[in-house]
């Protein structure tokens, strides 16, 4: 849907957070007339000091579908509220802002999702770019709202329109039709958001709809839920398994080396970020960027000046022969475990907090054989207890500071501590910055 069309809707920004906030600016940029409705007081007084007068504001509850055509939804709020199940019945288109984006983006766009991996993987094939000199823009679930990254203007002939490397959350997907990505893929699926989907194959279907229009489908040879359903031809495949796939790592006399189509780009040990979860990550690159026909030197140069984000399997600091990591953005099982498994010694992990009703003992395995203690924090804490009993030293806490103090008694020299919780933050904290930040703060306090 264009400006132009939607001028002759009449419009209602569902959510007035980041997201909404985003779309209320892309809209009032081009003249086009919208209501806001959020049930959240503090957010809709400041969408309406971001608007100036002329807006109404209402409460989701208290909006009347039948008063709207079009609904651009914040992919916060579930398309199974109430008021959008009427809206839907009723006729009401409900997209989101990125697909408000899809039908205006001029340059070629790269699709990314998973359920774990995608802002890495997203900020690693930025980073390819843009030290390959192509203007790049990063943009989506990881920061940037995709409609302020559009240019304001119609690009003429003359200029190139960036490359729009776009990280989807399943949330965003459910609200997107129009997309054409060069190139997209499924990272890969595990358990989840289950607060949400009812079932981890329903979440897989729309991690899936990625695919749905895009030219090129990268999907990982090693985890069947990434599959394009029905199969799709030209499918390029990358794996830390199978030495056959388009993408794939072999081993070579001097070490093991990334290979993308029978070329050999660079060496597993020249990546700056650690384990085997982020050598398929830069597999899951190298396919994804194929279409942009960047040299092999290229490609290299940019893999190995990627220096990785913050609060992923992150090295912190090494005090006494110990190393400590923070992966304070390890909010699922999956994650957990990879960030585990890239340790460099025995492990002190510490974990806990929401734990979004997922099953945690799957675990088990990976704590028995690389965790000498973990330390548990948080309103799950008791479920991981649970579910790890009989594995390995458990020791509970009540804050993190005091994790990090008892981690610092139990790690010896060779060690590394984890915080990885395998649970989201917000029973402790705003999000997993601040508890990134604040376990990084408690480790150098301890210098101190
Ligand atoms: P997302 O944007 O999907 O949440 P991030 O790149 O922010 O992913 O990483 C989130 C967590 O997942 C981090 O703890 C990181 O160590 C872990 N991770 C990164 N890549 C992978 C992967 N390919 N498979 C499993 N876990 C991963």
């Amino acid at each position: 849907m264009t400006p132009d069309i939607l001028k002759s809707k009449r419009v209602l920004v569902v959510g007035a957070g980041v997201t909404g906030q985003s779309v209320m600016r892309y809209l009032k940029k081009h003249a086009v007339a919208f209501d806001v409705a959020d049930s959240n007081q503090q957010l809709a007084d400041k969408a309406l000091e971001l608007l100036g007068s002329g807006c109404y504001i209402t409460p989701l509850s208290a909006v009347a579908v039948n008063d709207y055509d079009v609904m651009v939804l914040s992919p916060g709020i579930p398309r199974s509220h109430a008021m959008l199940q009427q809206a839907l019945a009723a006729g009401v288109s409900v997209v989101g802002d990125v697909e408000l984006f899809a039908v205006m983006v001029q340059g070629p766009v790269i699709a990314i999702t998973g359920s774990n991996g995608k802002s890495t993987v997203a900020s690693m094939a930025a980073h390819v770019l843009s030290a390959a000199g192509r203007n790049t823009a990063l943009c989506g679930n990881i920061g940037t709202a995709v409609l302020d990254v559009l240019p304001a203007e119609v690009a003429t002939a003359k200029e190139e329109p960036p490359v729009y490397v776009l990280e989807l959350s399943s949330y965003q997907l459910e609200s997107v039709e129009s997309l054409v990505p060069v190139s997209a893929v499924v990272l890969n699926i595990s358990d989840d958001h289950l607060d949400r989907y009812d079932s981890i194959d329903h979440y897989a279907e729309v991690k899936r709809t990625i695919y749905a229009k895009a030219n090129r489908c990268v999907a990982n040879l090693d985890d069947a839920r990434t599959h394009p359903e029905p199969a799709r031809s030209g499918t390029q495949w990358f794996s830390l398994q199978d030495t056959n796939a388009d993408y794939t790592v072999q081993q070579l006399e001097d070490g093991s080396a990334l290979f993308a189509q029978q070329q050999c780009v660079l060496m597993t040990e020249e990546l700056s970020v650690p384990g085997q979860h982020n050598v398929a990550n830069a597999l899951a690159v190298l396919a994804l960027l194929q279409p942009l026909q960047l040299s092999l030197a290229e490609l290299k140069l940019g893999l190995t000046t990627f220096k990785g984000l913050a609060h992923r399997t992150e090295f912190i600091t090494e005090l006494n022969g110990v190393r400590w990591f923070n992966d304070s953005k390890g909010t699922n099982v999956d994650a957990c475990m990879k960030a585990v498994e890239a340790m460099p010694g025995p492990v002190v992990l510490i974990a806990g907090g929401q734990g979004k009703g997922v099953d945690f003992s799957s675990l088990r395995e990976v704590v028995t054989r690389r965790v000498k203690a973990v330390v548990l924090l948080g309103e799950d804490g008791p479920l991981l207890r649970k579910a790890l009993s009989g594995t390995t030293e458990l020791f509970d806490v009540s804050t993190l500071p005091e994790a990090v103090q008892l981690a610092q008694e139990l790690a010896v020299s060779g060690d590394a501590v984890l915080l990885s919780p395998a649970c989201a933050s917000f029973d402790m904290f705003d999000n997993y910055m601040v508890r990134g930040d604040v376990f990084r703060e408690s480790v150098e306090r301890l210098v101190a």
